[in-house]
């Protein structure tokens, strides 16, 4: 089986002494994890987390663990490395795909939500709200499409006030009265998206990913 795509290099660990296993977040396929041989001992070219390019990934059966080759062709995370104040964000985001994003299922849309946000985080100040927004993103791919637009009960559009655990949909004060310690009060923090990725995980029997448990207690 051989995949062909481009993709982001979103996580690099050690095999052993000369290779790595990698994740790339690609267009076409999705989390993809492999080896990268000899990236370990590498001087120059070492493959870096962050990186946008090209890659070949071949593997004996489909459920092998298949082997990259990697081509990268800029490094997105130039300016965000540098940057401890939005270094987090890009952690938590890298951690969020791998852990909760089945292998080999394209995401287009993610995808491109992930490019776009990396090329935005280096504005600081807008930093969070980038990261919120791609975050509601990732929630509507694991089946939590919020919608803030009118009110789940009766459909106005003013005055909202909540969001439903459940459905993620908007509820306005008057229709959220008999039920407000169930519902989660708006406007949406990065508090909020946490307690519907949370249920993700729940369903998932996984964990909190780190990075995004770090961002909690970072920004709260
Ligand atoms: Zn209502």
């Amino acid at each position: 089986m051989k995949l062909e795509s481009d993709g982001i290099l979103i996580s690099i660990r050690p095999f052993d002494e000369r290779n790595v296993i990698a994740h790339i977040f690609s267009r076409d396929f999705g989390a993809v994890a492999g080896m990268i041989r000899g990236a370990a001992g590498m001087k120059n070219n070492r493959p870096l987390v962050g990186q946008f390019g090209n890659f070949s990934w071949n593997a004996r059966l489909d459920s092998a663990l298949g082997v990259f080759h990697w081509e990268p062709e800029r490094n997105m995370a130039t300016h965000i490395m540098i940057n401890p104040q939005i270094l987090p964000f890009m952690n938590s985001a890298f951690d969020l795909i791998k852990t909760l994003l089945a292998e080999r299922e394209p995401y287009p849309a993610l995808y491109n939500d992930t490019i776009e946000m990396l090329r935005k985080l280096p504005d600081t100040q807008n930093a969070p709200n980038t990261y919120q927004h791609w975050e509601i993103n990732l929630l509507r791919e694991l089946g939590y499409a919020l919608d803030l637009t009118h009110c789940a009960g009766c459909g106005k559009t003013s005055e909202l006030g909540y969001i439903s655990p459940k459905t993620g949909r908007a509820v306005c004060t008057t229709c959220a009265t008999p039920y407000t310690e169930r519902l989660y009060k708006l406007p949406i923090t990065l508090n909020t998206t946490l307690r519907f990725l949370e249920n993700v995980c729940a369903q998932q029997d996984v964990k909190i990913p780190q990075f995004r448990a770090i961002l909690s207690t970072k920004f709260f």
